[in-house]
Formats: C-alpha cells, sequence, structure tokens
C-alpha cells in the first residue's frame, strides 16, 4: 500500500530505524512546501494553545493523531500538543487550564467542553536497576514522570507513525521514527525493541490492533511478532483502563474489524475470556454470531453519525455465555430458568468485571436488557403495552431481533410479533393481544402481509 501524502514525494527518509529494532530516533525535517498540513486542519482551539506557547518563547508541537490524521486526509479525533514548557509553565501561561494525573502531570486547556491536552515531553523512565520501583518485574512501567527533551520524548511514543511533530515555528514536520515513510506504505510499526515496549505497557498490544483497523494499516512483523505470546500480560493491566481501550477499540466505527484482529493475535479472550470460553474452531457459534451481528450494528451506527450505548454491546456479547451458564446451574443446583439466569448474571458479570471493568451504571442497562428477554415472551393481558412504556423496551426488542436471526423458529416469530406490534394502529395491537389469548380453533396462522419488512432502525443503543 502506497499512499500520497506529500506534494515532494522525493524526499524519502533515511533513518537508522527502518526496522524498528533501534531505539534512537533520527530527526528528518519536512518542510511546509513539502507536506500537507495546513493550519487550517487544526482546531482553533489547538492553533491558540500552539501560539500561545510559541508567543511565550516555548517550544510547541501538535503531535501524535492530529498530525496523523491530517496526514491521511482524516479528521482527528483530538488534538494532543506537546512542549519543553513544564506544567507549571503552562498553567501560568492559560487562565484555563487544569493540571491532571498522578502517573504523569498533563496540562488540560479547557475552551468549554473542548479539552486540549498539553504534554510536557517526556524522558527516559529511570535505568531499573537504579530505581526497581520503577518497574514491574513484569518490566511494566509503574511510573513515567521524567521530563526530557523532544528527542527522548518520540522515543517514547509507541508508534512510528504517532511520532510525528508538526512544529508551529516554522510550520514544518519532524519526523523522528520514519513515521512518513511507514504512513506512506501503511505500516504500524514499534518505535524500539518491540518485546521490551510491550513488556512496558501491554496496552500498546491492543493499540497496534486498533491502529491497523482504524486505518487499515498492516502491522509490521517484528511489531507483530512478539504479541501472541505476550498476550498474557494484558491480565496485569488495571481493569478499569481496559474498559476504556475496549470502548476505543471495539465502538469507534471499525469494531468488527478490530475483533477478527484482535482474536488473530490471542488479545480478544484477555479482554473478555467469559466470552471468548466459548469460541469454537468454526467461528460461528452462536457467540460468535452474536458478536459479529452486534458490531456489525454498532459499526453502522457510529458511521451513520448516530449515537450508541455501550452497555447493549456487552449485553449482546455476554447474552448467550449467560444461557450456558444458566444451564448448567439448572443442571446441577436444580433451579428453575428464571433463578438460574439471575444467579448466572451475577456470577458472569463478577468474572467479567475483574478482567474489564464495565461500570455499574452500564452494568445495571445489561440486566435490564437481559431481563427484557424473559419478559417479551410474555405478551398478553396488558402486558404488552406495558412493555412498550419502559424505558429500556426498545434496546431489549433490538436484542430479540438479533437473537430471532441467530436462533431461527420461536425467537424469530416473537421478534417479528413485536416489530408488527410496536408500529401498529391500536386497534389492531389489541387484536393482536386477543389473538395470543384465544389462539383460533382451526390452528391456521395470521399470515404477514407480503410487503417487504420495513428495516428496523435500532435505536436500542442510544
Ligand atoms: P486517536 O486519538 O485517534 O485514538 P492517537 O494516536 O492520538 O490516536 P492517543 O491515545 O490520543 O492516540 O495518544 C496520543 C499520542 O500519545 C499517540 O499518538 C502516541 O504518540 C502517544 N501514546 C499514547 N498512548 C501511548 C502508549 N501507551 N505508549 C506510548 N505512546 C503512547
Ligand atoms: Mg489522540
Amino acid at each position: 500500500m502506497c499512499r500520497k501524502l506529500f506534494t515532494n514525494t522525493n524526499k524519502d527518509q533515511k533513518s537508522s530505524n527502518q526496522d524498528g529494532s533501534n531505539g534512537e530516533v533520527n530527526l528528518n525535517i519536512i518542510t511546509r512546501q513539502e507536506h500537507t498540513v495546513s493550519r487550517s486542519h487544526i482546531s482553533e482551539n489547538a492553533l491558540k494553545v500552539l501560539y500561545r506557547l510559541h508567543n511565550h518563547g516555548y517550544d510547541a508541537f501538535l503531535v501524535g493523531g492530529g498530525v496523523r490524521d491530517i496526514l491521511l486526509d482524516k479528521q482527528p479525533k483530538d488534538f494532543d500538543i506537546a512542549t519543553n514548557a513544564t506544567p507549571e509553565q503552562i498553567k501560568e501561561l492559560f487562565r484555563n487550564c487544569r493540571l491532571i494525573g498522578r502517573r504523569f502531570r498533563l496540562a488540560h486547556i479547557m475552551f468549554g467542553r473542548d479539552i486540549i491536552e498539553v504534554a510536557t515531553f517526556r524522558g527516559h523512565h529511570q535505568e531499573p536497576e537504579k530505581n526497581q520501583s520503577a518497574q514491574s518485574k513484569e518490566g511494566m512501567l509503574l511510573r513515567d514522570n521524567v521530563y526530557g527533551t523532544v528527542e527522548e520524548d518520540a522515543e517514547r511514543r509507541d508508534f512510528t507513525v504517532n511520532a510525528m511533530y508538526y512544529n508551529i515555528a516554522d510550520f514544518s514536520i519532524h519526523d523522528y521514527a520514519n513515521g512518513v515513510n511507514d504512513l506512506k506504505d501503511g505500516i504500524i510499526r514499534m518505535i524500539g525493541d518491540p518485546e521490551t515496549r510491550y513488556r512496558e505497557d501491554p496496552v500498546r498490544m491492543i493499540r497496534a490492533i486498533r491502529f491497523a483497523a482504524k486505518l487499515d494499516m498492516s502491522i509490521a512483523p517484528a511489531t507483530a511478532a512478539p504479541i501472541k505470546e505476550l498476550a498474557h500480560l494484558m491480565t496485569s493491566v488495571p481493569a478499569a483502563r481496559l474498559f476504556e481501550e475496549s470502548l476505543k477499540l471495539l465502538q469507534a466505527g471499525q469494531g468488527l474489524a478490530t475483533y477478527k484482529l484482535l482474536r488473530q493475535y490471542d488479545l480478544f479472550s484477555a479482554l473478555f475470556p467469559t466470552v471468548a470460553r466459548h469460541f469454537t474452531e468454526a467461528q460461528n457459534s452462536d457467540v460468535e454470531q452474536m458478536i459479529e451481528i452486534v458490531l456489525n450494528s454498532t459499526d453502522k451506527r457510529i458511521n451513520d453519525g448516530k449515537r450508541i450505548n455501550p452497555a447493549f454491546m456487552f449485553a449482546a456479547f455476554l447474552w448467550y455465555p449467560l444461557q450456558y451458564r444458566a444451564k448448567d446451574l439448572m443442571e446441577v443446583r436444580k433451579l428453575s430458568y428464571y433463578d438460574a439466569i439471575m444467579m448466572a448474571s451475577n456470577e458472569l458479570l463478577d468474572d467479567q468485571v475483574k478482567q474489564l471493568a464495565i461500570p455499574r451504571r452500564h452494568t445495571a442497562t445489561i440486566r435490564d436488557i437481559w431481563q427484557l428477554q424473559l419478559r417479551l415472551t410474555r405478551r398478553t393481558g396488558k402486558r404488552a403495552f406495558q412493555m412498550l412504556e419502559l424505558n429500556k423496551f426498545r434496546a431489549g426488542f433490538d436484542m430479540l431481533e438479533m437473537r430471532g436471526q441467530i436462533e431461527g423458529g420461536p425467537t424469530e416469530e416473537l421478534a417479528l410479533w413485536w416489530h408488527e406490534f410496536q408500529d401498529a394502529p391500536s386497534v389492531h395491537r389489541q387484536n393482536m393481544v386477543q389473538t395470543l389469548g384465544n389462539p383460533k380453533p382451526t390452528g391456521r396462522r395470521r399470515k404477514r402481509p407480503q410487503t417487504k419488512r420495513k428495516t428496523t432502525k435500532p435505536r436500542s443503543q442510544e
């Protein structure tokens, strides 16, 4: 894959870091005439921050996804700035500044809801032998709070395409790790020794997958090679951080592609052990079918600019694992289906949050969506009408439809019934409920109209 990102493509950078095996970086400067990043691509607030730092004599660079995405002609998600000003110096310059972070102090410059993150250049962490407590025995960085030069800052970044710095002083791009060439070639390449860098921060493994899927790039062989073997290190990442990462991975518009890559690298099971336990060679179990259906629908919603509710995806991922666990409980403990589901819900969510801390507000919604699967079967009397009024009805119905696609039979019929019921005029609704109570003695089934079924627009994820 070769992309044209620059107005002058004959300036191919030479670097000693081509194979990613060398932690040192080499600076190549791409002048304003030779690249396509213009100030009109950068948000007004980010420009204000860059200029203010610059006008007060500090170095100020736009860095990371901001530069990378503009070069790819994509809209950056956010604008991150790096500077040699310390957090205290930054705070002096901006009234609307908040310092955050214990591990590494960062400045947040607040413009209403828009936040521009400004980080002081990071230096090298202490040598492990000099300061044992900075690294765990697996090599993971526990502290990360030394300031440094821009070169050191570049070496500390994860991938070459994330270590390009746009300099507000002369609008050039400082490319420290040959990111420009990798961006052209569509390659995600770790800066430095991949295994060491993954051990320092295992989240870099899922970041490699995320960028490969999001940017439609391939992972350099040396960067990909250690991942399977080190996938188990994900268990040492705090569960709250993994929850945040899982949203960036699966709810950012390329969820299905990301899921497939995560599986390929044995990383999905590190995030969702309770789900991955049910994976099959053929990849077509009900658990796997549900994951594909829900990620497909989530991607579509995001790419159509619609809102999504994160809980819905988790509810769908865990629905069939919940059924299997409930079935076991029914057999072993002789519980009713209802009681088994209740007990299995608690056990399953407890297990899942140990690895990936789904917050309580979401687990409450997940339980509601599951509960509705049981309640949607009961439609007689006033029940069906009351159900429509429920807050989570739409989410429950959407999941029922997805289950219908997988299970067919009575589940699909139930989903069709609810589909018709929701949009039907009130007299017809009454009829539908009455027919349930008094099935026609002939046993003749009401025929569905021949018109093509309107495709439902899942609102559940709102
Ligand atoms: P996006 O915002 O589109 O998800 P991004 O590259 O901007 O992508 P961020 O998470 O916003 O990613 O991080 C900003 C930059 O900080 C990255 O481009 C990278 O240079 C650096 N970075 C972030 N996380 C890590 C990490 N775990 N290890 C090393 N560098 C990192
Ligand atoms: Mg970013």
